[in-house]
């Protein structure tokens, strides 16, 4: 009798066993896609249970995200807005959601964020493959196009700009995918994923063997290989680099990081700006603007927001970094 209760016991402890380490295989479990979207390609990775379904519907965001936003597709809401220029437009929650939040951010950093940037970029040809320095004459006509302070967020889901404007969220968006997919993700039960999104990385919780995600920070001086690494648990990794996107002409390069005062690339000692927050949002939109305020203002304000961890690395290899960031 005695002997029956002890093989039963060995039977059940058998069986949690056998469950406790199937638990464990399955929340190794890892699922990868890569998709090209924004002008990117994107991976996403996600390890655990549940993984498929939230896959799939992340996926799903990123195409819709990726419709609503392209400045490059005519269908899209950021299209709609530029082409009816002087009306009010009636756009998706999520597209009025990013430019009241645009608008923030160009508040916040006093106009060196600007959605309303996009005449620029097009004058100096980023948009196309045709880049080029545009005469004076040109760059002071698109200037005057740019004023983040017109752009109006109405009532009942409207957003206005003035005649002759164009708004481009090409600063901001990738962050904002970021962010929604990790949103996303957490409400699924999601414990442990990674996001690279071009030069936009955000992560959920540790890896699956405990150890936390380690996210390369590329050597702005040849674009490829790697300066450093830092290693993140919940955080947003965006950065902004000349090496991104650029052009040479007369011997001088020429990039895309464009500061709404001069007309010109942002012109500074400083060859990348990597932000690491919680939010991938303000990861994105920091970085940006933080690349146009130039070394000195960008330690100003990290100083005055201690909750965003800011790396600087200049165009002679040397690099500044706030207290909180390990390069390994
Ligand atoms: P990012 O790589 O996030 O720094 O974004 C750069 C892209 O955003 C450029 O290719 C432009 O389309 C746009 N952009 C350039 N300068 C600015 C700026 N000062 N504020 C907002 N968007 C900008
Ligand atoms: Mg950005």
């Amino acid at each position: 009798m005695q002997n029956k209760w002890i093989r039963v016991l060995f039977c059940l402890i058998t069986i949690v066993v056998f469950m406790f380490g199937c638990k464990k295989t399955e929340t190794e479990k890892k699922i990868t896609r890569e998709i090209f979207a924004m002008d990117t390609i994107m991976q996403l990775t996600i390890y655990g249970d549940h993984g498929e379904e939230a896959m799939n519907e992340a996926i799903q965001l990123v195409n819709r995200l990726d419709r609503l936003f392209s400045v490059t597709n005519k269908e899209s809401e950021i299209s709609k807005i530029n082409s009816s220029a002087g009306k009010a437009v009636l756009v998706s929650k999520e597209t009025y959601e990013l430019i009241e939040e645009s608008l923030q951010y160009s508040e916040d950093t006093k106009g060196a964020f600007d959605i309303s940037i996009y005449p620029l970029v097009k004058a100096w040809g980023f948009t196309t493959e045709a880049q080029k320095v545009p005469n004076d004459s040109q760059r002071k006509t698109a200037m005057k196009k740019v004023d983040f302070q017109k752009i109006q967020c109405l009532p009942k889901q409207r957003i206005k700009i003035d005649k002759g404007m164009e708004i481009d969220l090409g600063a901001i968006a990738k962050g904002y995918l970021s962010q929604k997919i990790m949103e996303l993700w957490k409400q699924k039960g999601v414990t442990s994923a990674i996001v690279s999104l071009g030069g936009n990385v955000q992560t959920i919780g540790k890896k699956p063997d405990g150890s936390s995600y380690q996210v390369g920070i590329t050597n702005p001086e040849d674009g490829t290989s790697l300066f450093g690494a830092i290693s993140v648990e919940n955080k947003a990794i965006v950065t902004s680099g000349i090496y991104q996107r650029n052009f040479e002409e007369n011997g001088e390069v020429y990039h895309h990081i464009m500061d709404a005062a001069s007309g010109m690339p942002a012109k500074n000692n400083l060859a990348s700006v990597t932000i690491i927050t919680d939010n991938g949002v303000r990861a994105d939109a920091l970085a940006t603007a933080l690349f146009v305020m130039g070394e000195e203002q960008a330690i100003a304000y990290q100083n005055m927001h201690p909750e965003i961890e800011l790396l600087l690395i200049r165009k002679d290899g040397t690099y500044w970094a706030s207290k909180q960031v390990e390069l390994i």
